[in-house]
């Protein structure tokens, strides 16, 4: 039932999926050394969708060597920051030209609504890369007054840090990759981008357009294959110099020791356990509609997702039956069915494991108020739960699902101490969400919160506002300055006079 456009995109999809892939590295198109590829399918069905390269060690070794030749050389190391600039702006524009076929690959690929792929997903990849293009321009050092060391001219320089491994998971790829290479090629490094295993194809779809626009060869390259072989062989390869990683807490803490080896600078996206906290002056329908969302969008495959909900009792009933007849609501179904408002989630394995944490949580004595079973059919689709009566140590409160389970919980009174205390019992520091209308009470708890992120009244996402965790949930920020200033090494030159 789409509209006539979208099924043009969507036959287009179709042919460039069923497409050979190759490894791009270098400027060219090539097969993997050892001639290994592997399937991936429609989480809507489980039917193959593609088949792509298998990169292993060797060619992350000649990706690397091509990304340290970019590195070298006057086509990319000695290009004038405008250059970048209207190149990256070509980029965006190319991926605008072909954002309905883009948003088309990612529904097949990872199963999320094509409406959300885009108009959320692909438009956000496109501001993204705007940003960060205008940032090219403006990266600056600084003059520095010295306290002691006599008359001298000091200033900072700001140096591309070099080649950089960056590392995607599967929930958000288009909107991933965009955020990693987009302030690393605005700042003059190279890439070698590696998509998820399970959701390639935007990535290569979008190496096509990066090689249309004319990057110079060996500034991008992508390598399709396994995070425990490409991916460890990029983040131990010595001729990397930094690499930045958004996934699991677990695989950072391995990307943590591999990089130990060249000390090479690490950038970390990883999970969360957001709290969403809605006070007794909060604007219930808003903060009913906005709890929804923060854990349901995505199937709930999202590091940022509101899964922890705490509600001030006086209005505890009526947000979980609000929430709950959210959840029941909800259209599941194939992402490229316009009706769709929940699509299925990436794996059979993810379905049974999230559908293991609700049991687990009704096992140990808590209240399934919604959802929460597969349904029968072909594709991994799990129903929106929402659960209460949920203890602080339960597997379903302390860990990331990443899945559509919520724990609702009340607390009595309005002490903000305790409230941020419930909120910030979590290994985790990703965001928080407040629902109020009390402007000192949002200002106290957002000083309080343990929390990258805290928003108030609303969600969503803006590649101008820094981005990443406290604690477990990360290390450095993505977006903004710091974003980008994160991809260059400060070089202080001082010059006695
Ligand atoms: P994952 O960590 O299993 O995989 C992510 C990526 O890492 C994939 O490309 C994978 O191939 C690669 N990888 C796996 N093992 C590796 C290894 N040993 N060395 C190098 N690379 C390796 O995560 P996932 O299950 O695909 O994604 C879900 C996780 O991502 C969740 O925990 C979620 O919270 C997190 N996430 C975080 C953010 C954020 O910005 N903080 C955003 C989205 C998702």
């Amino acid at each position: 039932t789409l509209e006539r456009p979208r099924i043009a995109s969507l036959d287009k999809a179709l042919a460039f999926a069923a497409s050979r892939h190759q490894l791009f590295i270098g400027g060219q198109w090539v097969e993997p050394q050892d001639g290994r590829r592997f399937a991936t399918h429609n989480p809507a069905t489980g039917d193959q969708l593609a088949e792509v390269a298998e990169a292993r060690e060797a060619d992350v070794d000649l990706a690397v060597a091509a990304a340290r030749r970019a590195m070298e050389s006057s086509d990319w190391a000695g290009m004038k920051p405008a250059a970048r600039a209207r190149l990256l702006f070509r980029l965006a524009d190319a991926l605008e030209a072909n954002a309905d076929e883009l948003a088309a690959l990612e529904t097949l690929d990872n199963g999320m609504p094509l409406r959300d792929a885009r108009h959320f997903h692909l438009a956000h990849a496109i501001e993204t890369i705007r940003y960060n293009a205008g940032w090219a321009t403006k990266l600056t050092g600084e003059t520095i007054a010295l306290s002691g060391m006599g008359d001298w001219h000091a200033y900072t320089l700001r140096e591309p840090v070099g080649v950089v491994a960056q590392i995607v998971p599967w929930n958000a790829p288009m909107a991933m990759a965009a955020a990693k290479i987009a302030p690393a090629l605005a700042a003059g490094c190279a890439v070698i981008l590696k998509p998820a295993e399970e959701t390639p194809l935007t990535a290569l779809r979008l190496a096509h357009l990066i090689a249309e626009v004319g990057f110079p060869d060996g500034a991008f390259n992508l390598l399709t294959g396994f995070g425990e072989s490409a991916g460890a062989a990029l983040t131990a390869h010595p001729g990397v110099d930094k690499v930045t990683f958004t996934g699991s807490t677990e695989v950072g803490r391995l990307i943590l020791r591999a990089a130990a080896g060249n000390f090479k600078r690490v950038t970390l996206e990883l999970g969360g356990k957001t709290p969403v906290i809605v006070l007794p002056d909060a604007d219930v329908p808003r903060a009913i509609e906005g709890a929804a969302r923060a854990i349901f969008t995505n199937a709930g495959q999202v590091c940022n997702a509101g899964s922890r909900l705490f509600i001030h009792d006086q209005l505890f009933d009526e947000v979980v039956e609000g929430v709950g007849r959210i959840a029941e609501s909800i259209k599941l179904g194939s992402g490229l069915d316009a009706e769709t408002q929940m699509g299925p989630v990436i794996s059979a394995q993810q379905r049974d494991r999230v559908r293991g944490y609700v049991a687990q949580g009704v096992e140990a004595g808590a209240a399934l108020r919604a959802g929460g079973s597969s349904i029968d059919g072909d594709g991994y689709f799990v129903s929106p739960a929402v659960l209460t009566g949920t203890s602080a140590d339960m597997a379903v409160r302390r860990e990331e699902i990443f899945g559509p389970v919520l724990c609702a919980m009340s607390f009595a009174d309005a002490d903000l101490e305790r409230i941020a205390a419930e909120a910030n019992d979590t290994a985790y520091g990703l965001g928080a969400v407040l629902w109020t209308n009390n402007l000192s009470a949002a200002h106290r708890l957002a000083r309080k919160l343990k929390a990258g992120t805290v928003r108030v009244n609303g969600g969503g996402l803006d590649p101008a506002l820094p981005f990443g965790g406290f604690k477990q949930s990360g290390w450095g920020r993505e977006n903004g300055r710091e974003g980008i200033e994160a991809y260059t090494e400060t070089k202080s030159v001082a010059i006695a006079i």
